[in-house]
């Protein structure tokens, strides 16, 4: 039994019936008298393992039938250069919105294979960062997407709302955030995320695409990052990760069993208003640099007034088993990132333990 809270950001902590799960079939899979990362990806088997995966992805996002999901190798930053190979097509230009450091990479990668135009950036107000509404974006009417990022999972500065861009394809990153909130796929053009938050471990990302976006992409797309040729053998071009793929499989049944999305979003919309209760209740002493109208759900970034106590803070934490609660390398800080494996119980004493902790050294 484990008695810690994992607070990471990703890799972040898996549900344990998931891992027990794992553990009990990890020598002997489906009766086979082998683990499942020893089986042939073309196996019958492997193949309805992952029609079961994709199925269950569906039914828990309500992917309508339009819509092609792939699972390929690699991370989520694969993502900022396949999607502008594959939808930059001859106009060459895009928009992205700038909102922080995830975006700001995928907003370099995509330059180097198009005209990118930051249509909007995250604007600060008495250093407390907000997102600009879409009349004050600057967006180019030649554009073939537009991308974002809903929620940075560095600063913890996310839209509660679906940008209004037209016709323009919707394109947005959702390492992040995909299944803890329910999210209205219709709306984008393209959805990825990569998987060790909400999805499994990491090693694989997934693409929700509209079908009529997969079109020839730039000349000199390498096979593997070609939409068009990871549609067209559904995911299975070569070898793909399969055990990454089996994992998700785990978790998302284990989502299913939890009541779904709707049910996961009731529970992360509690938890993470616990913690911001226990922030603007000792306003001074713990200091939010996100506008109320923009703070994540799942990656809730604080400071403290006294930066010195920070070492303090996390040393306590870890002593009652709150663990990896350290801001990125690149903000410092506090960072609690919750996705839907975080039980209730993990807010509940992490907001105890900051009550505690302003009352000692407030
Ligand atoms: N986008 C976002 C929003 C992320 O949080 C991350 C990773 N934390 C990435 C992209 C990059 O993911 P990867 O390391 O899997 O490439």
């Amino acid at each position: 039994m484990r008695n810690v809270f994992n607070f990471n950001a990703g890799p972040a902590m898996l549900p344990q019936a998931v891992l027990k799960k794992a553990q009990a079939e990890l020598l002997d899979w489906n009766g086979m008298g082998m683990s499942v990362m020893e089986i042939g990806h073309r196996s019958a088997v492997f193949q309805e393992l992952a029609q079961q995966t994709e199925a269950d992805l569906r039914e828990l996002m309500a992917i309508p039938a339009n819509y092609q999901i792939l699972f390929l190798a690699g991370g989520a930053s694969t993502q900022f250069a396949m999607v502008p190979l594959n939808l930059l097509g001859e106009r060459k230009q895009a928009d992205y919105i700038d909102t922080g450091i995830w975006s700001k990479k995928a907003i370099a990668e995509a330059k180097r294979y198009g005209n990118i135009n930051v249509a909007a950036e995250a604007k600060y107000r008495d250093q407390i960062a907000f997102i600009p509404k879409e009349d004050q974006w600057k967006m180019n009417a030649a554009a073939a997407y537009l991308h974002y990022t809903p929620n940075e999972t560095i600063s913890g500065l996310a839209f509660h709302w679906v940008p209004e861009v037209g016709e323009v394809p919707l394109v947005a990153d959702m390492t992040s955030l995909i299944l803890s909130c329910p999210i209205d796929v219709t709306r984008y053009g393209v959805i990825y995320a990569g998987t060790q938050k909400n999805l499994g471990q990491a090693g694989m990302n997934i693409v929700i695409i509209r079908k009529d976006l997969i079109k020839e992409p730039q000349p000199f797309t390498p096979t593997l990052y070609r939409y068009d040729i990871q549609a067209e053998h559904h995911s299975f071009y070569n070898t793909p990760p399969t055990y990454c793929w089996y994992l998700m499989g785990l978790v998302l049944e284990w989502m299913k069993q939890q009541g779904g999305v709707e049910a996961m979003y009731a529970i992360n919309h509690r938890k993470a208003n616990k913690i911001y209760a226990v922030i603007d209740h000792y306003a001074g002493f713990y200091v939010s640099r996100i506008d109320p109208d923009c703070r994540s759900l799942t990656n809730i970034m604080f400071y403290l007034h006294d930066e010195a106590l920070t070492s303090v803070f996390l040393e306590g934490a870890k002593e009652v088993g709150l663990y990896h609660l350290s801001g990125h390398k690149v903000s410092g800080g506090i960072r609690a990132s919750m996705y839907n494996a975080m039980p209730e119980e993990g807010a509940d004493q992490l907001a105890a333990f900051m009550t505690e902790f302003a009352r000692r050294y407030g």
